[in-house]
């Protein structure tokens, strides 16, 4: 189980839990499935071949087993946040005790023992260059991690819950803002050059292309808005969020309903802004 003492993680080891998106860097997926977080939570293990020391982004869940896994991986050298959910930092004081790695996050709170991160913070870790790209939207404190595999020369974004591999993510207002968020699909949208970057999100499978993606999803959100904007149209200028969601969201399961006005007051809060 553990990664071989030249510090490779032996991509194509079928011995190693998870799987390999490149080279460099694993997907490991917690037991944590739910209508909320898809398959799980997808923890990431970034090292480059001769690396003394791995980079864990997103730990997830308290579960022993998934965080052995990661463990067995390393050694850990430092552990990354995309965003304060519990489905991604539940484990992080128990995973930082365990491997003696610091935390780092935007979220000040959340950091153990390392320096918060902000907008374009670069870290060689692991390996590899990456760097933080501040992303607000789906929580304030989101954020993405773009990382070039040395071995294949690949680019990746990992995207926390800003962009999901399967469905389209929540806005969680208050604390997540409409605003900001179409701005970070726009960035994103416009990062890298003419090869695909590839999307390695926080649930669901690895996507190929990044700035596809992101154009879906800024069109989703615009079809979204065009829906908002309609429903008032009908209900009223001053119409509730349950109101709203009755209209535009009437469709979706139970378990998803609360995500489904939270989504709706964000978009109120951003067309009555
Ligand atoms: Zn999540």
């Amino acid at each position: 189980m553990d990664a071989d003492a030249t510090g490779a993680l032996a991509a194509d080891d079928p011995s190693l839990p998870g799987e390999a998106v490149s080279p460099s860097v694993r997907r490991v997926l917690a037991p944590n499935p739910g209508p909320m977080t898809l398959d799980g939570t997808n923890s990431y293990v970034l090292r480059a071949p001769g690396a003394p020391a791995a980079v864990v982004v997103d730990p997830g869940p308290l579960d022993e087993g998934h965080l052995a896994a990661l463990a067995g991986l390393g050694p850990v050298g430092l552990v990354l946040l995309t965003h304060h959910h519990a489905d991604h930092s539940e484990s992080l004081a128990a995973f930082a005790t365990m491997t003696g790695a610091p935390v780092r996050a935007i979220d000040p709170d959340r950091c153990i023992g390392g320096e918060p991160l902000a907008d374009g913070t670069r870290i060689r870790a692991g390996g590899l260059d990456l760097e933080i790209l501040a992303t607000p939207g789906h929580t304030a404190d989101s954020m993405c991690v773009a990382v070039v595999d040395p071995v294949d020369g690949t680019s990746a974004v990992l995207t926390g819950d800003t962009i999901l591999g399967r469905g389209t993510t929540i806005i969680a207002d208050p604390d997540g803002a409409l605003g900001p968020y179409l701005a970070s699909l726009e960035r994103l949208r416009d990062l890298g050059g003419d090869d695909p970057v590839r999307v390695l999100p926080g649930h669901g499978p690895v996507v190929a292309d990044l700035r596809a993606l992101c154009v879906a999803y800024l069109a989703h959100r615009a079809e979204r808005l065009d829906q908002v904007r309609d429903a008032l149209a009908r209900l009223g200028a001053d119409a509730t969020a349950e109101q709203v969601a009755d209209l535009v969201y009437g469709d979706v399961d139970a378990a998803v309903r609360y995500a489904a006005e939270a989504s709706v007051r964000a978009q109120l809060a951003y067309l009555r802004s």
